[in-house]
């Protein structure tokens, strides 16, 4: 660990191998995995399919590069371009880089319109990365502290409120796209109401400004459908995609649709791991066992569940403000900061994790069973009041 960059305050624990929802530390202990590696073991662990596939894989081709024809990769275009009903996709291999993507699309959309200093409407609470670019669109000071001079070129607004984007669309001739997330993850689990996404999907359109979604954490299934947008009925010009999209590969993915496609061309952006044979498969596997094991069906029905459970074991303790979420992206706001329960959760055998200081934040993977839920319930449940109670 010396040798490690101090860049995490890491939990005392290291996991040796995982079953489904099940992690098993070194010394054989159990653990309900209620986070999934931040929403990205869409598959939980050690998933046959899986496992076979990327091992398959790996013998043949890990990875070529970009400068060849990747039939994998056209593949797994296809198929999300197909699901998103949009255009195109540009791949990467993280949510920051696929943000990057989206943002340098959007000032290039920008200046072939003959913006010179294009802007990109933002939200308060969002978190898009920590790379320069995404830190400075990301609405968190602790994500930003220490790094200025902050990339410029962003507009804030307050989260799921329209009239302050109606008021910036008189006022800023310099605005080419709006970027946010449909429910907002490490900000607290805040959902954007359906008709806010509808109408901003309009302005959007009227302006020719871009709508961009940033589904990092919410997408691919973990609300019951492929995208968290899609509950509104709507189709965004850009999306990004990463975290379970490779269920623990790394793989990111920009896509872009209408006016927004075409907006790249050779030369203007790359990357050389992006969308290599291995993290292709890895996503191609993801999307098939989805849709062949009724996940979004799963997630939806799991996070209905759990819902229910907690609010019913959570009725009337003092100290619980809110119960919320949208399938398997769920978050129980206390009144207090409560960083402490993810301890407490490892001592117990539950892995939790705490985001905005006082919301238990929960995104098991897709695989969760009715048990692993209702085991779910009663442990975070159990914490929850114990700690509320100390
Ligand atoms: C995690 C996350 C990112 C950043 O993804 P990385 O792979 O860590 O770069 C961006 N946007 C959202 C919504 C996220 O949850």
């Amino acid at each position: 660990m010396q040798h490690l960059m101090n860049t995490y305050a890491r939990l005392p624990v290291a996991f040796a191998y995982g079953q489904g929802g099940w992690l098993f530390d070194e010394a054989g202990k159990r653990y309900l995995d209620a986070l999934a590696g931040i929403a990205v073991n869409t598959l939980g662990h050690g998933h046959p399919r899986l496992v076979s596939a990327l091992t398959a894989q790996a013998a043949k081709l890990i990875h070529t590069s970009n400068l060849y024809r990747i039939p994998q990769q056209e593949q797994l275009a296809d198929r999300l371009a197909s699901l998103a009903g949009m255009d195109e996709v540009f791949f990467c291999n993280s949510g920051c880089e696929a943000n990057e993507a989206a943002i340098k699309l959007a000032r290039l959309y920008g200046h072939q319109r003959g913006v010179d200093t294009p802007a990109i409407i933002v939200m308060d609470k969002a978190f898009h990365g920590r790379t320069l670019a995404t830190l400075s669109a990301t609405g968190s000071r602790k994500v930003q502290a220490g790094f200025e001079p902050l990339v410029s070129g962003f507009v804030r607004v307050p989260f799921d409120d329209l009239a302050t984007i109606e008021g910036v669309a008189q006022h800023n001739a310099n605005v080419v796209a709006v970027l946010f997330e449909p429910i907002q993850g490490e900000g607290g689990i805040n959902l954007a109401h359906h008709d806010y996404m509808r109408a901003l999907r309009r302005i959007c359109s009227e302006r020719g400004w871009l709508f961009m979604v940033d589904e990092v954490q919410c997408g691919l299934g973990r609300t019951g459908k492929w995208f968290a947008h899609q509950h509104a009925g709507i189709t965004p010009d850009v999306m990004t995609l990463a975290k379970g999209l490779g269920s623990g590969l790394p793989i990111g993915a920009c896509l872009a649709s209408g006016r927004a496609a075409g907006v790249f061309k050779p030369g203007n952006h790359g990357s050389t791991f992006g969308g290599n044979p291995l993290a292709c498969v890895a996503a191609l596997t993801t999307l098939d066992v989805i849709e062949s094991d009724g996940l979004m069906l799963n997630a939806h029905a799991l996070g209905e569940r759990i819902r229910a459970g907690f609010a019913s074991a959570l009725a009337n303790t003092k100290g619980v403000v809110d119960i919320r979420g949208d399938g398997l992206m769920i978050g129980i706001e206390l009144d207090r900061p409560c960083g402490e329960i993810v301890q407490r959760g490892l001592d117990a055998g539950v892995l939790l994790n705490v985001t905005a200081d006082k919301v238990v934040r929960m995104l098991p993977p897709l695989i969760f069973s009715e048990a692993d839920a209702d085991q779910l319930v009663a442990m975070a449940s159990a914490l929850i009041r114990d700690f509320l109670r100390a």
